[in-house]
């Protein structure tokens, strides 16, 4: 396009008739975006920078959450360590030192003690080998026929007996026959991990519901409770290494915040997945599927 201006110059000299300026540009467009072109990557550029920016701002959080979770992690288990360990120190102690020996009774009694609390302590370094990755991936999967059945009747049982309270279990399993290709006493562990949850975070009586079935090209196996629920915020982090639903100042109840992730690690070393959603009259379902 032609862009052409012109301006009268001598307005109030009628006398003047040459006072014309006409200023002509052949192709403004050209003109303009040749000026445009040197901001265009600039702005580019600072989009780059503040996209990194953000993502190194993230990334930061991120890993500070981490560090605090492993910081709470480590506090919480030193502390559960040096129970059980002073215990049996003063168990022994009093057996040696203050003649408690003697008396057969209190010799059983304190030897008892000491064993309670030795294989309490053996169960605390086992959950924290456990942790290291290299030691789970070592370990085969021996996959084998299990029967949900007995397995359930088995877990309910224990649980039942650990729960020192009163805990109600409904089972159902269709087909009643139902077995699943899995490593027995992996899944054993993920479905116990989730029992132990179910109980331990409901109050008073807890009501739980176990049911597998099928789903398509998966076997299901669902545990629900209505205990306390999981706020939405923290649903998708709960599997997540050392995560546990921050409860403000209460720590009435324990845990490491790893009972979920191993339940995780788990179903995925089957090719399976884990997800949780909310029950609608209060509480949770936790799903494993595992492909058939
Ligand atoms: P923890 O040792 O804290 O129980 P988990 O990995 O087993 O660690 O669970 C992570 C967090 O998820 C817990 O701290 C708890 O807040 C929440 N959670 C797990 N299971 C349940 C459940 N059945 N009902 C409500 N909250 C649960």
């Amino acid at each position: 396009e032609d862009y052409s201006y012109s301006q009268v110059l001598f307005r109030n000299d009628p006398a003047s008739k040459m006072g014309l300026v006409k200023i002509h540009f052949p192709d403004m467009n050209s003109y303009i975006y040749s000026s445009v072109r040197f901001v265009i990557p600039s702005v580019i550029f600072t989009l780059v920078l503040l996209v990194t920016f953000i993502f190194t701002i993230v990334v930061i959080f991120r890993q500070k959450r981490y560090t605090e979770m492993r910081n709470d992690f480590i506090n919480n288990m030193t502390h559960e360590l040096k129970t059980p360990i002073a215990a049996a120190y003063s168990a022994v102690d009093a057996l040696l030192n203050y003649r408690q020996g003697e008396d057969p009774s209190k010799r059983a009694q304190y030897l008892q003690l000491c064993l309670d609390q030795l294989s309490h302590l053996s169960g605390l370094v086992e959950q924290i080998l456990d942790m290291s990755l290299e030691r789970r991936r070592k370990q085969e999967l021996h996959r084998e026929p299990v029967s949900i059945r007995a397995l359930f009747e088995r877990l309910t049982r224990l649980y039942s007996l650990r729960a020192g309270r009163p805990v109600h279990f409904l089972t159902e399993v269709v087909p009643p026959d139902l077995s699943l290709q899995a490593d027995p006493e992996l899944l054993s562990q993920a479905i116990g991990n989730l029992i132990d949850n179910a109980i331990k975070y409901s109050l008073g009586e807890p009501e739980i519901t176990l049911w597998a079935g099928c789903e398509g090209a998966f076997y299901a196996v669902t545990v629900s409770d209505r205990g306390c629920g999981i706020p939405s915020a923290s649903v998708g982090r709960i599997f997540d290494k050392f995560y546990r639903v921050p409860a403000g100042d209460r720590h009435d109840v324990k845990g490491y915040g790893l009972g979920l992730y191993h339940v995780r690690q788990i179903v995925e070393r089957h090719g399976g997945r884990i997800t949780v959603s909310p029950r609608p009259r209060g509480g949770s379902i936790f799903k494993i599927q595992i492909p058939k």
